[in-house]
């Protein structure tokens, strides 16, 4: 089944000329007629173009052109980054109708591929969240169990690829939006170092740690479309301008010699036994197959998720003071004055969580609170990165869990935020050190629903990460494992 296919194994097809990249683009719309109205990934589909972007692909492959590895290659992108005259919505109401005048630079990189864009998918409301619930739209749902939710913020960009609704997807990561709903999906997602990837045109929220990274089905996709999306940026003053190696060049299947830290914060009693069981069986295959395993400490792990809802919501309230009704977006039509058009407008056009973010933010940054409260947060920010600094002089790699549960169900945490924060236990702790990290599948709990493996690396590390996760999928076949999604009944 094509759709089924990884974008490697699809080039080799198309470059033979096997397939054409519109038979490959219908038959991922005919997947996505069949499973889409129950998984519900999608917010925006962009079937007329995908075939225009599909024919010019083909012409390029009949002239026996050098053709990029992503020519042709169906891809679906998440709702928060800017697409030219292709609605954006940030899953908010607030951009609604908001079609953006530009490309995101990712977005034109991938265009200088040949790609195939199939749609713009479902997300938490500016990327707030660990369920895709917060979505303004629509639920989405775990193709492994429709019950359940698929993770969050990029929830929709992970479920489209685990139901085989597009090849490979982008999402972003702030906190760990790619890596656990890469997880929470059986899928492989990649957050890049801070910096390696031009944010232009990646709706903001919080600016020092958003980083766009790819959802595919294997470790070699995902290597293709960092490969792909990477490099200095002059429209985006934070890239940085480091040498893009290819990626492809650390796709080997060899472990022999490097370290891996196991840090032992990580696996406290908070941990899902069961992930805890596939993670530490993940860790003895990497040793078995030569690497050396040692226990890390990063002993300021605890403070990670208190430390980032502090900075996260601050940045937020900075960020989205942009939507006030005037320049774009909804505002409200019967305002008594300016004043009451800004208040009506946000409190109209913002949900609940982003809501509670902007005031959290905003309290945390006030005169008075400022230094207790942000710049406390800033200064335990630079403990956790030093914890890892100290780690990285003794490892290659650190391996964790990448969520402390499986998928939950959807409804389960929504009312307790809470709860809903301390999904991101795992993933926020490298964000803040704006490290690379990569979660891979590494197996399924009891009750069918997939369990991820986190690898991080130093900054700029992402060949030791990816050589890693290459040689466990290579070793393995957990990433083999596909749902069964369940066509009739809930959804
Ligand atoms: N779940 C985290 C949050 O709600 C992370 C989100 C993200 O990485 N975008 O902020």
């Amino acid at each position: 089944m094509l759709h089924e296919l990884t974008a490697h194994a699809l080039h080799e097809k198309l470059k033979a000329r096997e397939i054409t990249a519109q038979e490959l683009t219908e038959a991922v719309y005919e997947r996505i007629a069949e499973v889409e109205p129950h998984v519900k990934g999608y917010l925006t589909l962009t079937k007329d173009s995908a075939l225009e972007q599909a024919s010019h692909a083909d012409t390029g492959f009949q002239n026996g052109d050098e053709m990029p590895p992503l020519a042709g290659i169906p891809i679906a992108i998440k709702d928060v980054i800017c697409t030219k005259g292709v609605r954006t919505t940030c899953g908010s109401k607030i951009l609604e109708n908001f079609v953006p005048p530009y490309n995101a630079t990712v977005m034109t990189k991938l265009h200088e591929q040949g790609v195939v864009m199939v749609g713009k998918t479902n997300m938490d409301e500016f990327a707030m969240g660990s369920s895709t619930e917060n979505s303004a739209y629509q639920i989405t749902h775990n193709p492994w169990d429709l019950d359940t939710i698929p993770g969050g913020s990029s929830g929709g960009s992970a479920a489209v690829v685990s139901a085989d609704t597009a090849v490979c997807s982008l999402g972003s990561d702030t906190g760990g939006s790619i890596r656990q709903p890469a997880a929470l999906c059986g899928v492989v997602g990649m957050k890049p170092t801070y910096g390696r990837v031009s944010r232009y045109g990646l709706v903001a929220f919080a600016s020092s740690l958003d980083q766009i990274g790819p959802f595919t089905k294997d470790v070699t996709d995902c290597a293709l479309v960092l490969n792909a999306i990477c490099g200095s940026d002059t429209m985006d003053a934070t890239s940085v301008d480091v040498p893009v190696p290819d990626f492809t060049q650390s796709l080997i299947n060899d472990v022999e010699g490097l370290k891996i830290g196991v840090p032992k914060e990580y696996f406290t009693q908070a941990l899902d036994t069961e992930i805890a069981d596939s993670v530490h069986a993940a860790i003895a295959v990497l040793e078995g197959l030569g690497a050396t395993v040692e226990q890390v400490s990063l002993p300021h792990t605890e403070y990670a998720i208190a430390t980032y809802y502090i900075i996260a919501p601050a940045e937020a309230s900075a960020n989205l003071a942009r939507y006030d009704g005037v320049r774009y977006g909804y505002r409200n039509e019967n305002p008594e004055d300016l004043i009451s058009m800004y208040k009506k407008t946000r409190s109209e056009g913002f949900g609940e969580e982003v809501k509670r973010r902007i005031m959290l933010g905003t309290f945390a940054l006030s005169a008075g609170y400022q230094d207790a409260y942000y710049k406390k947060a800033q200064k335990v920010r630079t403990l956790i990165k030093s914890d890892f600094d100290a780690a990285f002089e003794k490892v290659d790699v650190i391996a964790t869990p990448t969520s402390p549960t499986p998928a939950f169900k959807i409804g389960e945490r929504i009312a307790d935020p809470l709860q809903m924060y301390l999904s991101d236990v795992m993933t926020t702790p490298a964000s803040h050190a704006g490290l690379p990290g990569i979660s891979v599948p590494c197996g399924l709990v009891k009750s069918g629903l997939p369990v991820g493996l986190q690898l991080l690396g130093a900054p700029f590390a992402e060949e030791n990460v990816l050589r890693v996760a290459y040689t466990f999928e290579q070793n393995t076949e957990h990433h083999q494992q596909k749902p069964k999604i369940q066509t009739n009944g809930v959804g």
